[in-house]
C-alpha cells in the first residue's frame, strides 16, 4: 500500500530515494523544477541526460514516458525525468499526465526506490490548472500497482498545496461511476 503525503516546499531540498523532474523532451534542462534540479544537483545530471540523448533517446524523451539518471548532489539516489503534456483547452491530454505518474513509479520499482518525491507535473510552464492536475496525479498514484512505499508531492506554493490537500481528502469517485459512489 503506497502512502501519499503532501509537503509545501522546494523539491530540490527533499530527501528521498528518487526525485521526479518535470523535464522537457530535450532532457537538456529548462526552467521551473527542471532548472532548479540541474542547478542544485550539479553537472552530473546533465552529463547523464546527454548520454541518454546520445543513446536511447536520440529524438528526445516522449511525453508521458520516464527515465532515470543519477541525482548528482541532490539528497536522493536518482532523478526520474518525465515529460508532462502541455495543457490544452481543446484536447483531453489527461491520459498522458496520468501516464507520467505511472511510468515514474514503474521506473522507481525497477530501481528499487521506496520513497519518491514528485512536483506538480505540467502545472508551471505547461499551464495545467492545478486542481485538475492534482485530481489526475492522485488518481494515477492511487491506482498504480507499485512497490513504492511513499509518494510525496512537494508543492511549491500554498495554492498548489491546498489544491492537492483538497483532492486527497475527497472521497474517490468510482471509475465506473456507480450510483451512490460519488
Ligand atoms: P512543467 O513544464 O511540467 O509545467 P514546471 O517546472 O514549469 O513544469 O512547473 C511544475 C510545477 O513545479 C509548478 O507548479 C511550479 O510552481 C513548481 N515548481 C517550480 N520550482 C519548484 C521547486 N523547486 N520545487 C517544487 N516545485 C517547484
Amino acid at each position: 500500500m503506497t502512502r501519499i503525503t503532501l509537503v509545501r516546499g522546494d523539491l530540490t531540498r527533499e530527501h528521498a530515494d528518487a526525485i521526479v523532474n518535470a523535464a522537457n523532451s530535450s532532457l537538456l534542462g529548462g526552467g521551473g523544477v527542471d532548472g532548479a534540479i540541474h542547478r542544485r544537483g550539479g553537472p552530473a545530471i546533465l552529463d547523464a541526460c546527454r548520454d541518454l540523448r546520445a543513446s536511447r533517446y536520440g529524438g528526445g524523451l516522449p511525453t508521458g514516458q520516464a527515465v532515470a539518471t543519477t541525482a548528482g548532489a541532490l539528497a536522493a539516489r536518482w532523478v526520474i525525468h518525465t515529460v508532462g503534456p502541455v495543457w490544452s483547452a481543446t484536447e483531453d491530454r489527461s491520459g498522458l499526465l496520468a501516464a507520467c505518474h505511472r511510468q515514474c513509479l514503474r521506473v522507481a520499482d525497477e530501481l528499487g526506490a521506496r520513497t519518491v518525491a514528485f512536483p506538480a507535473i505540467s502545472t508551471g510552464v505547461y499551464r495545467w490548472p492545478v486542481p485538475d492536475a492534482a485530481r489526475i496525479a492522485l488518481a494515477a498514484v492511487r491506482d498504480a500497482d507499485t512497490e513504492v512505499a511513499e509518494v510525496r508531492f512537494v508543492l511549491f506554493d500554498d495554492r498548489a498545496h491546498a489544491a492537492f490537500a483538497a483532492e486527497l481528502g475527497r472521497p474517490r469517485r468510482s471509475a465506473a461511476g456507480d450510483p451512490g459512489d460519488a
